[in-house]
């Protein structure tokens, strides 16, 4: 399976990191080496200093396709869940600045703790979907889709051009504002819509 990210997502993210408003979305991948299932531990890696945590709502791809046209794409992706994208800030500052590749930032073991997914139907309506990060019970980041430049059919319909997507994919649709260095100890809870979906540790 692959794991899809989305980058730039939310206005006042892309604001809090001074980075441009993309066009079109920014696609990385992550490997599947990076989920971190059943609220896992996060493990601190040595080879940084600076790890983010960035909380984003995740599609279930359920059949595969490509080059899939934005009114079909909902038929594509069925579950919704939660999941933070984990990133090396400084390895990723540095590697930017250099025009770099930042694969390693993202894509490290463990960078992409996920949640159970439940069927989208649950919602009544995914471009109003609240979600939020509590650390040591204290809410650090709340997003909503609404704010998203671009949504979830665009997303998969856009991903599906370049990559065929399969059955079983996860793709992680962006963070909002509220990005920070997480530390040794605490612990993180996410929630949609005030319903904890994830809850794990940091150690
Ligand atoms: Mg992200």
């Amino acid at each position: 399976m692959k794991i899809f990210a989305i980058g730039r997502n939310y206005v006042e993210h892309i604001e809090e990191l001074e980075n441009e408003r993309p066009d079109e979305p920014v696609i990385f991948l992550k490997p599947d080496t990076a989920i971190l299932k059943n609220n896992e531990p996060f493990y601190y890696p040595e080879f940084s200093n600076n790890i983010h945590f960035e909380v984003e709502l995740l599609l279930k791809v359920c059949k595969e396709g490509k080059n899939i046209e934005e009114k079909f794409a909902n038929k594509y992706y069925d579950e919704i869940g939660i999941g933070i994208d984990f990133t090396a800030r400084d390895l990723q500052s540095k590697l930017k600045a250099k025009g770099l590749p930042w694969e390693i930032a993202k894509g490290f073991n463990g960078s992409a703790p996920i949640s159970s997914f439940v069927p989208k139907s649950n919602f009544k309506n995914l471009n109003d979907i609240n979600f939020s990060l509590q650390i040591n019970g204290e809410t650090r980041q709340e997003g909503n889709t609404r704010l998203m430049l671009f949504n979830f059919d665009y997303i998969i319909s856009y991903v599906s051009k370049f990559y065929t997507l399969k059955k079983g994919d996860i793709v992680f649709t962006g963070t909002p504002k509220g990005v920070g260095p997480i530390k040794i100890g605490e612990k993180l809870s996410a929630y949609i819509n005030n319903e904890k979906f994830l809850d794990f540790e940091i150690k």
